[in-house]
């Protein structure tokens, strides 16, 4: 019987991922989505979904080894099965390329990737502003199809989905048992987070059949990522800033930058440009904290921040805050037969 009630704040990447963990590993939990916004209209839908990662500065990296071992497990098996397209996970093969030699030549991902290698001198040719390049086989998880794919799979396992949205977590308490917060940027108001800051990001959406390798500057801002129906052409990072609107500027400094790594960009169509604030953090939370509410104490799992680096990380993150609704649970019962 499910008798424990658990409210997920957040239908992104992070939010569903983390509820159809919880929903599928224990039966005892009766889990309801809450969110003010869904696909396709979050920063989720935005992304390119390419699964790499950056360090964060205080979070164990044994702990970001394994948030990405297991997202990319995870994806790697979706991409190899029937479920592939409509999931929209894919393999991707390409390169990063960086203008000056690199000091970390091997980052931490780079185990679980597949085939991963230093490019060779032949390949960097075609490169003429770079020095040095990585290779690997990655996966691209693509959002507007993952989500709504993870949203079926989670209401096949018992979930329910509700469009609300939550001004505090206290107005929860009543309701439910047990609270996990995957509200991404929505922290920052919904329990006060102010390391929690938008990082924007301005892509564009173009038809370029031909483009069959991922190819991505060494810092990040430029980057073509071909997909299952178009290729993502990126992008900017610009810290604080809360604009949604598209920038013409940033459009066309993204094609310049784009054909400058990729001269036959300068020939592809123009499908669409979309902006996404990403949930920046200097560590993503998560962790678990008490709510005292009217002399009741309701367990809170945090699941937020995830930066530039959302898809990469959800599931991996998502099996740990499993993991931290378990001893919840387990404490609960606990404390019930002293
Ligand atoms: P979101 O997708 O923002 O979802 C937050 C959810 O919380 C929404 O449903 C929202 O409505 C809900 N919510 C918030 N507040 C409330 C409230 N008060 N009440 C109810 N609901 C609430 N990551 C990668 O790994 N690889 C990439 O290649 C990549 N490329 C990117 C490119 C761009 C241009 C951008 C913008 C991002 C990119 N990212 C990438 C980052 C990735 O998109 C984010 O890290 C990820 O989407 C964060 O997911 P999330 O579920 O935490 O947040």
């Amino acid at each position: 019987m499910r008798s424990v009630r658990v409210a997920v704040v957040g239908a992104g990447v992070v939010g569903f991922s983390t509820a159809v963990c919880i929903s599928e590993a224990l039966p005892v939990c009766s889990v309801t989505v809450l969110a003010e916004r869904f696909s396709p209209d979050i920063t989720s839908d935005v992304a390119a979904g390419i699964l790499l990662a950056a360090e964060y500065p205080d979070i164990p990296l044994e702990r970001q080894r394994r948030w990405f071992k297991d997202s990319f497990d995870h994806l790697l098996a979706v991409a190899q099965s029937a479920h592939a397209p409509e999931a929209g996970v894919m393999l991707s093969s390409g390169w990063q390329v960086f203008r000056e030699v690199p000091s970390d030549q091997k980052p931490f991902w780079s185990d679980f990737v597949i085939g991963f290698r230093q490019m060779t001198k032949r390949e960097l040719e075609r490169f003429p502003e770079h020095k040095f390049g990585l290779a690997c086989t990655t996966v691209k998880c693509e959002c507007s199809s993952y989500l709504p794919w993870l949203e079926k799979r989670f209401r096949e396992a018992g979930g329910r989905v509700q469009q609300r949205k939550v001004d505090s977590l206290q107005e929860l308490s009543g309701s439910f048992d047990l609270i996990v917060n995957c509200s991404g940027l929505g922290s920052r108001t919904l329990v006060g987070d102010t390391m929690v800051h938008p990082i924007r990001g301005q892509v564009l959406k173009v038809e370029a059949p031909w483009l069959q390798h991922f190819v991505r500057d060494g810092d990040g801002t430029t980057y073509i990522y071909p997909g299952i129906h178009s290729v993502t052409v990126g992008g900017t990072r610009q810290e604080g800033d809360w604009r949604l609107q598209l920038d013409e500027g940033d459009g066309k400094s993204i094609l310049q930058r784009c054909s400058r790594l990729e001269p036959s960009l300068s020939r592809a169509k123009v499908l669409g440009q979309r902006v996404g604030l990403r949930p920046g953090r200097r560590n993503p939370r998560v962790e678990r904290e008490l709510l005292e509410v009217q002399g009741r104490q309701v367990p809170v799992i945090h699941n937020y921040g995830h930066g530039g680096w959302g898809v990469s990380l959800a599931w991996g993150t998502a099996v740990d805050a499993l993991r931290l609704v378990r001893e919840c649970l387990q404490e609960t019962r606990l404390q019930a037969k002293l």
